[in-house]
C-alpha cells in the first residue's frame, strides 16, 4: 500500500521499524535512515526478510534528507529522531512533497522549551502543498490525545478536568537509567511545572505538586506536577475544558539521582570547554548512561497511561477513566525494547497506517486529537496496545 522513511533508530525506531515489518499488507516498502548506520542494519539484520532498507543520514541537515528522500520516494517520513530535528524534516518533506509523522514537538537545542508554535507556522505551507504533517503519534502526546478525543465524542458531551496520569511501574534494575532518550528526558522532567486553569497557565516549581495515585494493577505511586506538551493542542482544541493536569510517577531513587545530577551541574545545556573541546554537560551525561533500547532484558513490571475526565453529558456530571496496561517483558519478547519504547512506537505506527489507508490525511499541520479516534482506537487493540473504561468511579480527579 505505501512506502515509508523511518528517521531514528533508537529505542522508539527499533519498535516502528519491527511493526511495520510486521505488515506488509500496509507498510510494503521501509526505509530505516539514522546518523549512525550500523544501528539501522542491527535493526534490519534483527528483523530478517530484507524488509527494511537502511540508510545513513544526518537530520539536521536538510539537502541531506532532500537526497534521501527524493531517492526513496516515501509517501510519508516517520520521524523519530530527537525533537530537535523536526523542524529539518518538515523542511525537507515540504521541499520533496511528501508527508510527515512524528512523535515529540520542537524544541530547541539551547533552549529546553516544549511549544507547538514552531511547528504550527508550517500550516499554510503544508496546506498549499496539500500534505499532511501529524503531530505527536506516540503515546504522551499521541494516545492520551486520541484517548481524549475519544472520550469528546462518545462519552461526554462538555470535558471539563482533564488529569493525563503516566505510571512506570516497572524496574529495570539500573541505580539510574531513563526510558527514552536521556537528554530529552531529563530536560522534560527538570523544567517548571505548568497545568491549565480557569483559561490561564499556572507555573509551579519542578515537581512542587505531587500526590499518590492509584494506577491499576500496579497500585498506589507517587505522581508529580509537570509540564506535558500535548496540554497545549488539547485546551486550544476543547476549550470546554476548566482544568488540565499532567502527572508521572518518579521513584525516589530516581528522584535523589535526578536532584544529584542537577546540582553538580551535569544537567546543564550550557556548553563548557573541557580540555580544549566544547561539551554540553547534558549530552556528555548521556553517553555514559544506558541506552534506553538496552534496558529491556531485565526489566519487569508494567506502565499504565491514561486520561481521567469529568465532564457532563446529558446534563450529568460524570467521570470516566480510559487507559492501557503495558508489560515491559511482553514488549521486549515482540520487539526487544521495554514498554516505553513499545508505547510510543507503535502508536507512531498505527498513525503511519492511518495516513496511508486515507483515513487521517488532510492538507494542513494537525495534533492527533483532529483526527477521527475510532480507527485509530480499533488499532490500538489490534496491535498491542488494549484500552480499558472505567465509568463513573472514583478517579482522584
Ligand atoms: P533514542 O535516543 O534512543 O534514539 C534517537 C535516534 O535518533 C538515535 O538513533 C539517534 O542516532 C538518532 N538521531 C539523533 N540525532 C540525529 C540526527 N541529527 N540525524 C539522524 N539521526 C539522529 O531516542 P528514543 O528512541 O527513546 O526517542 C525517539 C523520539 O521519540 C524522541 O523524539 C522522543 O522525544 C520521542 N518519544 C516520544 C514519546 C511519546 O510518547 N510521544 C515517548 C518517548 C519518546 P544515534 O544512534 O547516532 O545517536
Amino acid at each position: 500500500m505505501g512506502r515509508v522513511l523511518i528517521i531514528g533508530a533508537g529505542g522508539v525506531g527499533t519498535v516502528v521499524a519491527h511493526k511495520m515489518a510486521s505488515l506488509p499488507e500496509v507498510f510494503e516498502d521501509i526505509m530505516l535512515a539514522s546518523r549512525t548506520k550500523s544501528k539501522c542494519d542491527a535493526i534490519a539484520r534483527n528483523i530478517g526478510n530484507d524488509r527494511i532498507k537502511t540508510a545513513q543520514v544526518d537530520a539536521d541537515n536538510v539537502p541531506e534528507l532532500v537526497e534521501l528522500i527524493n531517492g526513496f520516494k516515501p509517501d510519508l517520513v516517520v520521524n523519530v529522531a530527537l525533537p530537535y530535528q523536526d523542524l529539518t524534516i518538515m523542511d525537507a518533506c515540504l521541499e520533496c512533497k511528501v508527508s510527515y509523522l512524528d512523535t515529540a514537538n520542537y524544541e530547541p537545542k539551547d533552549e529546553a522549551k516544549f511549544e507547538y508554535k514552531w511547528q504550527w507556522a508550517y500550516q499554510e505551507r503544508f496546506k498549499e502543498a496539500g500534505l499532511t504533517a501529524i503531530l505527536g503519534c506516540g503515546f504522551d502526546p499521541g494516545v492520551t490525545s486520541i484517548f481524549t478525543a475519544h472520550a469528546a465524542k462518545h462519552v461526554f458531551d462538555e470535558i471539563h478536568y482533564l488529569d493525563i496520569v503516566d505510571c512506570n511501574g516497572g524496574d529495570h534494575g539500573k541505580a539510574f537509567a531513563t526510558n527514552f532518550n536521556p537528554e530529552i528526558n531529563i530536560r522534560e522532567v527538570t523544567q517548571k511545572g505548568k497545568f491549565w486553569e480557569n483559561g490561564d497557565w499556572v507555573l509551579t516549581e519542578p515537581h512542587e505538586i505531587h500526590k499518590p495515585l492509584n494506577y491499576p494493577n500496579i497500585g498506589e505511586k507517587e505522581s508529580y506536577l509537570i509540564y506535558h506538551e500535548e496540554l497545549e493542542s488539547l485546551v486550544k482544541n476543547y476549550p470546554t475544558i476548566k482544568r488540565a493536569r499532567f502527572w508521572m510517577t518518579f521513584g525516589q531513587e530516581y528522584l535523589t539521582h535526578l536532584r544529584v545530577i542537577q546540582n553538580i551541574g551535569m544537567a546543564s545545556i550550557e556548553p563548557i570547554n573541557y580540555e580544549g573541546k566544547e561539551i554540553v554537560p547534558i549530552q556528555f551525561l548521556k553517553a555514559v548512561l544506558p541506552a534506553p533500547e538496552t534496558l529491556g532484558d531485565n526489566y519487569i513490571g508494567e506502565t499504565s497511561i491514561g486520561c481521567r475526565i469529568r465532564g457532563v453529558k446529558d446534563g450529568e456530571e460524570k467521570t470516566y477513566y480510559i487507559y492501557n496496561n503495558c508489560k515491559h517483558q511482553d514488549a521486549f519478547k515482540e520487539t526487544g525494547t521495554q514498554a516505553v519504547s513499545y508505547t510510543t512506537g507503535v502508536p507512531a505506527t498505527i498513525g503511519a497506517m492511518m495516513f496511508l489507508q486515507d483515513k487521517w490525511k488532510k492538507p494542513g499541520v494537525f495534533n492527533v486529537e483532529e483526527f477521527n479516534p475510532d480507527p485509530f482506537m480499533e488499532q490500538l487493540n489490534k496491535l498491542g496496545l488494549p484500552w480499558n473504561e472505567i465509568h463513573d468511579a472514583d478517579i482522584e480527579l
